[in-house]
């Protein structure tokens, strides 16, 4: 097959090499051939040498996203050994057919725009939210995480560039060989897809998705609304922050801010904090926070409220309100270069109330996920915030995501999650 072809300035070559896979329209010296939106091109540097095969789409800045060093086709072999080297690496810490992880990151996998959380747990068929909620305070603090025995797979899917998207059939059955699941849902409904020129696609690519599933992690079961839930339905990155937050929650009062379902809190709950005040703009994970806490016979211990959590900390400072334990997790400040500044004023102020909550030996957990706002930009926002609220910190603990979304050299945007642990004093 004849590919177009997409020759490079001069130097323009050297990001690439070093592994980044992604080729800016400004980057361009010249397109050859007449390459159709999502076709693959081939890009050469400017002495001609080849750099690799790419997906082209002419309506985003960036211009192709290459999927391959060598020149070869994205078919369903393709796909096949790409997803089967990401399930490998995984393997080494995971058990996927025990475990849900991501299992597909993108271009740190070497697939660009192309995420694959793989649940695995039960089909939930527990009453709705709402009675779970209502009838939730449990006695005992007994957790019994799903029986994992009888436990189906299934995946939920991101094609957030316009290469992969084109590539959906092949795609899904390339993944109905390495990773069989019971249903895969389409979770395309992320903004990035409009940069791309992509409408959002939500739905059911195969098998059948059951509306919620519980599944497992740290030992707690949580519910997950695949089809419905934020992002893909369940955020696995913190999976680790989570249980190193946990271990410091024994008999403290925690405060956990932007909850969404509870991850944070529920895992200090059943690590033995006094009790847990959970907090997020949105109804559905509020609820969501109390059905996981009463099907973990944590419903005692854990209060969810709805509530913009910005004005509710002002709230909690206004009436001296003192935790032990405060988890911030917002969703992204700084969605670009631009808003770098603006988002650092945020988190600043968030954090410095944050502090105030704090009791004297109080612990911090405070979180970023935001590539933009880097671990040199986060640490000094948390020194300023430090520094206002007259308070000074003990660092116990800088961490990232975790090992299921592989920060890798040369794509610096992989590096994206910051989860500092400190001790106020
Ligand atoms: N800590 C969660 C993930 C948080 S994601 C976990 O461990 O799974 C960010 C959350 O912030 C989302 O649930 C979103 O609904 C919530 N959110 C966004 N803006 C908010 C606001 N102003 N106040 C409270 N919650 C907000």
């Amino acid at each position: 097959m004849e590919r177009a072809r997409i020759t490079l300035r001069p130097k323009e070559d050297l990001r690439l090499r070093a592994g980044h896979p992604w080729v800016y329209d400004n980057e361009i010296a010249r397109v050859e051939g007449q390459p159709a939106p999502g076709d693959e091109v081939e890009i050469r540097d400017a002495r001609g040498l080849p750099v690799g095969v790419a997906f082209f789409n002419p309506s985003s800045k960036i211009r192709a996203r290459i999927y391959s060093r060598e020149p070869r086709e994205a078919d369903k072999a393709f796909f096949v050994e790409a997803i089967t080297r990401a399930l490998d690496y995984r393997k080494r810490w995971f058990d996927p057919a025990r475990q849900s992880l991501r299992a597909i990151y993108g271009e740190a996998d070497g697939l660009p725009g192309l995420i694959v959380d793989s649940f695995v747990g039960v089909p939930d068929s527990s009453p709705p939210r709402e009675t779970a909620a209502a009838t939730g305070v449990a006695p005992a603090r007994a957790v019994t995480p799903p029986d994992i025995a009888d436990a189906g797979r299934w995946l939920s899917v991101q094609l957030l560039s316009l290469g992969m998207a084109r590539r959906k059939d092949l795609i899904v059955s390339a993944l109905e060989e390495v990773l069989p699941a019971a249903g895969i849902a389409e979770r395309s409904d992320a903004p990035v897809r409009g940069l791309e020129g992509l409408e959002p696609e939500t739905g059911v690519l195969a098998g059948k998705v059951p509306r919620r599933i519980l599944i497992a992690e740290n030992s707690l079961s949580f519910g997950v609304d695949l089809l419905g839930g934020q992002k893909t339905g369940w955020f696995l990155d913190q999976r680790s922050n989570r249980a190193a937050a946990a271990r410091y929650a024994e008999g403290r009062r925690v405060l956990d801010a932007f909850c969404n379902a509870g991850g944070f809190g529920l895992a200090c709950a059943a690590a033995g904090a006094e009790s847990v005040l959970a907090v997020d703009s949105s109804q559905e994970a509020v609820a969501e926070v109390s059905a996981n806490a009463a099907r973990n016979g944590l419903g005692d211990c854990v209060k969810a409220v709805a509530a913009n959590a910005f004005d509710y900390i002002r709230g909690l400072e206004r009436t001296k309100e003192r935790f032990g334990l405060v988890v911030l997790d917002p969703p992204a400040f700084a969605k670009n270069r631009a808003s770098i500044e603006g988002a650092h004023r945020g988190y600043k102020d968030l954090n410095l109330r944050a502090l105030k909550l704090l009791e004297k030996g109080g612990i911090l957990v405070t979180c970023s996920c935001s590539h933009w706002f880097d671990r040199e930009r986060f640490s000094s926002m948390l020194e300023e915030a430090a520094a206002d609220s007259g308070r000074r910190l003990r660092i116990l603990e800088e961490r990232s995501q975790d090992l299921d979304h592989p920060i890798v050299s040369g794509y610096g945007e992989s590096r994206y999650l910051k989860c500092v642990i400190a001790e106020a004093f």
